[in-house]
């Protein structure tokens, strides 16, 4: 085993003999990996606070490739007390933590970790947690083989389009059109914006609640439909935008 320190993130953890834990760490480097924390349960351990769900920090190791880490100590670089003292904030962290792992899991891209982080600290910054995490939930979609085609009808690859069909999977045009909701054209370009813009240049976000809250409805039947990723957190937090309205 080799002594290395890597940039990662704590998804989470279980608990492992009677005062030690093993976390499973999401790493710019070397993907998701199983870091024993020993020790840390213990009230006077040092990395006690650093062995923490949602911990953002340069973590020491030492790496086994094949088999389990053992942690040495970290660094936190962000501690995103914004989220953490927003119940609203701190459901969307959870929710794109498991999301995060599932993509990485099918996907096994390494764009998906810079993707996240990013996504995490704009949400800290205090950017809408919908927007930002319908931008990363749709550019997830090109990982997972499901991207939507944004370059014209998903039916006959026709230009000029109408509306978003969830069911069709993309835009489609007035001729290929059933019965589908005819969308603000806002919303239609909403999606292209969300699938080009790089989350870490953001900076502001000026976007009508009616039309974030359509965005936010097609992702999630477009998700239901062609992912077949299901996220145990989603329930709760869809239950929670709904007290917020
Ligand atoms: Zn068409």
């Amino acid at each position: 085993m080799k002594v290395v320190s890597v940039e990662g993130f704590i998804l989470g953890s279980i608990n492992y003999k009677e005062n030690s834990k093993i976390l499973n760490i999401f790493t710019k480097e070397y993907g998701i990996i199983g870091v024993i924390s020993k020790g840390c349960k213990s009230p006077k351990s040092k990395i006690k606070s650093v062995s923490e769900n949602f911990t953002y920090a340069v973590f020491h190791l030492y790496y086994n490739e094949k088999g389990l880490s053992t942690l040495i100590n970290a660094d936190v670089i962000n501690y995103f007390l914004n989220i953490r003292k927003d119940i609203f904030k701190i459901s969307f962290l959870t929710y794109l933590s498991e999301l995060s792992k599932e993509v990485y899991k099918e996907s096994s891209n390494k764009e998906v970790y810079d993707l996240f982080i990013s996504a995490v600290l704009k949400i800290n910054d205090g950017l809408n947690p919908i927007v930002i995490t319908n931008i990363l939930e749709l550019k997830y979609l090109y990982f997972l083989g499901v991207g939507i085609n944004l370059d014209g009808c998903v039916v006959c690859g026709k230009k000029s389009i109408l509306t978003f069909s969830e069911y069709k999977g993309g835009y489609v045009c007035s001729k290929c059109r059933t019965n589908e909701k005819i969308y603000d054209q806002k919303v239609l370009k909403m999606l292209k914006m969300y699938y080009f813009v790089d989350i870490s240049k953001i900076c502001v976000l000026d976007i009508k609640d009616n039309i974030i809250k359509e965005v936010d409805n097609i992702l999630n039947i477009y998700y239901d439909h062609f992912t077949g990723i299901y996220i145990k957190s989603k329930k709760f937090l869809n239950a929670l935008k709904q007290n917020v309205e």
